[in-house]
């Protein structure tokens, strides 16, 4: 791969950078000015931002022209992604699950009447979705899931128990996986449907976090009936579409740009948190670090760049995504690890306090942290993944 850009990709970096520069809302989105506090409010405010690069053609970069996408190739995909996490643009986490999960997972598995229905609605921030797969007694192990689907005539009948479902309160639809054949092998008797949460039979109960947040929630399912032209994939066949929603969820390739721009708020802390008669980054252990981070960052940007190429090549993720979610987000750990260490007692204390630093930024993100390294598959599992399928190992 080249690592430098061709003329037509630095082309396509300046228009990314210019419209960002135009567009991005005032002071929203970045640390400074954190997005609303009121949950309400910040769907709002995702959904009109996801309207904006809607309208600028910047929605579903990478999706299919015929999805409704710009058919972007991987390496423009890593590029806008390298610019709005430069330009701090807002992060649209509550409409992630339906642009990154859904949609593709849809492009690939969906009928046509589905995607007619959805693709564009999700690109445009008009349908914010939950990914209902967790279960009380199924998380990395996901296919022991026991919410029940039984077919009675022209619905497919939903009972059981969801949990850790991001956003389901404010969500429209949902990615659900439920076992529709009883008798049959663990992993073969899954189907996957689309759920409206509107549906009569669904109730929700958020669950709080330790950031003071409650996103994720318990979502319980009492004789919920989906239509079957709901039904995404075979019947039955639900575990294919599991696979391809998770190759996207771990696949992200573009965290390091991410990381880059955390890093650079970390260096400006060190620099201006006073220590002894001068600040922290004159401390020769703190600059150690700080160098570490970005070399770990640099091979991490090679690393992406490697599995970008590949995936330009073959079109589907593969499992070296996995190497890139464990190092990305122990990495982002660190980080935070780090910051705190260089306030002392201040970064702990959370937003809303007189004592709080940069607003409570950093306490909140050495909490939220916390959870890179559990969702999307934890990081033991990760490594299970690269033992097995990427370097081969015996089990
Ligand atoms: C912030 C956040 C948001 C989430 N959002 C969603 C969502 O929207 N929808 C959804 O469906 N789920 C969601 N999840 C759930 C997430 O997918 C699960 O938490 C995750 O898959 C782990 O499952 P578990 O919590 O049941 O832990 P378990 O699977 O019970 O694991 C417990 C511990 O055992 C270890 N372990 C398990 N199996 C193995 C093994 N084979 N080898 C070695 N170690 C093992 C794990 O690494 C972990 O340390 C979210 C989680 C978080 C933290």
């Amino acid at each position: 791969m080249e690592l430098r850009d061709t003329p037509e990709q630095a082309r396509f970096r300046e228009e990314v950078r210019s419209w960002l520069r135009a567009n991005l809302p005032e002071g929203r989105g970045t640390p400074a000015h954190p997005e609303p506090d009121a949950a309400e409010e910040r769907v709002a405010f995702a959904k009109a931002w996801q309207r904006k690069l809607y309208d600028g053609g910047w929605a579903g970069l990478d999706w299919p022209i015929e999805a409704g996408g710009r058919g972007a190739s991987v390496t423009e995909s890593v590029i806008f992604h390298e610019e709005y996490a430069r330009a701090r643009a807002p992060d649209v986490i509550l409409l992630s699950v339906g642009i990154h999960l859904v949609g593709p997972t849809l492009v690939a598995h969906g009928t046509r009447a589905q995607k007619e229905r959805h693709l564009a609605r999700i690109l445009a921030g008009e349908e914010l979705w939950c990914q209902g797969f967790s279960e009380p007694g199924a998380g990395s192990d996901l296919a022991s899931l026991r919410t029940r689907g039984e077919l009675r005539g022209h619905e497919i009948v939903v009972t059981g128990q969801k949990i850790w479902t991001s956003f389901a309160q404010h969500a429209d639809w949902c990615l659900l996986v439920v076992r529709t054949d009883p008798e049959a092998a663990r992993h073969a008797g899954l189907s996957m449907l689309l759920v409206d949460m509107r549906s009569p039979g669904i109730s929700i109960q958020p669950l709080r976090e330790m950031t003071g947040e409650a996103w994720f929630n318990q979502v319980f399912f009492d004789e919920v009936g989906v239509p079957r032209e709901n039904l995404v994939g075979e019947l039955h066949g639900g575990w294919d579409v599991v696979i391809t929603t998770l190759s996207f969820e771990r696949g992200s390739s573009a965290q390091h740009a991410r990381l880059e721009s955390e890093l650079e708020l970390l260096v400006d802390l060190a620099r201006r948190t006073p220590r002894g008669d001068g600040v922290a980054a004159d401390d020769p252990l703190v600059r150690q670090k700080l160098a570490q981070f970005e070399t770990e960052l640099m091979i991490l940007r090679m690393s992406a760049y490697r599995s970008a190429a590949a995936l330009e090549r073959t079109g589907i993720p593969g499992p070296e995504g996995s190497t890139l979610k464990l190092a990305w987000s122990e990495l982002d750990q660190r980080m935070k690890d780090a910051a705190v260490e260089i306030l002392g007692p201040a970064g702990l204390v959370p937003r809303g306090n007189a004592a709080a630093v940069d607003d409570g930024h950093w306490c909140h993100e050495l909490l939220w942290s916390r959870a890179a390294t559990i969702y999307a598959g934890t990081s033991e599992v990760q490594r299970n993944i690269i033992a097995r399928r990427v370097l081969g190992m015996p089990r």
